[in-house]
């Protein structure tokens, strides 16, 4: 383990920015955090967590898939596809590195998707651990530990300084890179710091939220359930769970006309929208409670049924924050059968 003062910790960034983009979370005007690309005299947020999750940084809320230009009858295929510079990314929580896990299964298998596949290589993941958790947190529900968490990189910040362990082999090439500006240590300060935020964890409302009624399975005893009706009654279909989802990876791909051709990008999609998956037939879903219902359902039954019971929610509290009308994936299990457990 090395460490380095929290003085030092701008002379960190300038050393990792020397050789990689490196993206950090920032405060911004409106109160909120963003991760952004660092440079001199940008300030590292103390936010417990951003609006939009890192998943932007490897699967971007819009991306260029390809163009085409066309000539008379002549039509040119152009790959717009650029080598991804290495990159880090620092201050993930735990629980968005979790949902890493969960984005991989979906983009990291066959057929792989290049564009995530590229930037997944590419980029090293500092994580760093919580010390003041929200109420709205509960990754400890889906087993994720915000007192460990593990990226390429594990970092904890304690009052005056900035602990590091490598855990991959990215991890340590970037470690290397930093050892003039840190120093080997012990790791008491690590566990204590890691105690608190375990006693703090035990103490949350959501602490104790069951998952035992989810899970793969589980489709013919809950697709029906009359609970859906009114759970879903009120939602606006808005999308913003969706988009503040650190494990959301539906995509739409659109075609914009530049007047002597076409670029063809990708942007996120809702599940919750009414034109979801529309296809030349029509449309799959066409109520709200149906949209609704697979929304939960795809992160607390199929996806699980499909990876081995990993659940598709990392209890990061984004959308119990940000929901206009208050609905979320906590009331939907608490509803539904998971109650919380003594
Ligand atoms: S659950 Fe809330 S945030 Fe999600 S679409 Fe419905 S109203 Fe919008
Ligand atoms: S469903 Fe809500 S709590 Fe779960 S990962 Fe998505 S935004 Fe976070």
């Amino acid at each position: 383990m090395r460490k380095c003062s929290l003085n030092a910790v701008n002379e960190v960034f300038a050393e990792i920015a020397k050789a990689a983009k490196l993206y950090l979370p920032v405060d911004q005007a409106d109160g909120s955090a963003a991760f952004k690309e660092w440079e001199n005299g940008v300030t590292w947020s103390s936010a417990l967590n951003t609006v939009k999750s890192p998943k932007d940084l490897f699967f971007p809320q819009t991306e260029d898939l390809m163009a085409f230009k066309t000539e008379g009858k002549s039509i040119e295929v152009i790959d717009t596809r650029r080598e991804v510079e290495d990159f880090v990314v620092f201050g993930v929580r735990a629980c968005d590195v979790k949902s890493f896990e969960i984005l991989d299964r979906v983009f990291i298998k066959e057929p792989v998707d290049s564009y995530y596949a590229s930037k997944r290589e590419k980029g090293v993941i500092v994580a760093l651990a919580c010390t003041k958790p929200s109420e709205t947190c509960f990754c400890t529900a889906f087993g994720i530990c915000a007192e460990e968490p593990c990226g390429d990189v594990s970092a904890w910040k304690t009052e005056d300084a900035l602990y590091f362990r490598a855990n991959t082999e990215k991890g340590e090439a970037l470690m290397k890179r930093l050892e003039a500006l840190t120093e080997e240590c012990g790791e008491d300060a690590v566990n204590a710091q890691k105690e608190k935020t375990a006693q703090i964890m035990k103490k949350l409302p959501l602490a104790k939220l069951d998952t035992g009624a989810f899970g793969g399975g589980k489709t013919e005893q809950l697709f029906n359930a009359p609970e859906w009706d009114e759970l879903s009654s009120a939602c606006l279909g808005c999308g913003t769970c969706t988009f503040v989802c650190p494990t959301c990876q539906c995509y739409d791909i659109k075609d914009f006309n530049t007047g002597n051709g076409v670029i063809r990008y990708r942007c996120w999609d809702s599940c919750m929208y009414s034109e979801f998956t529309k296809m030349a037939h029509g449309n799959n879903r066409l109520t709200q409670k149906e949209r609704f219902r697979q929304r939960f359902m795809h992160k607390l039954v199929y996806y699980p049924e499909n990876n081995d019971g990993l659940f598709s929610c990392v209890g990061c509290g984004r959308c119990l924050a940000k929901c206009p009308i208050s609905m979320n994936i906590v009331k939907v299990m608490k509803k539904l059968g998971g109650k919380d457990s003594e």
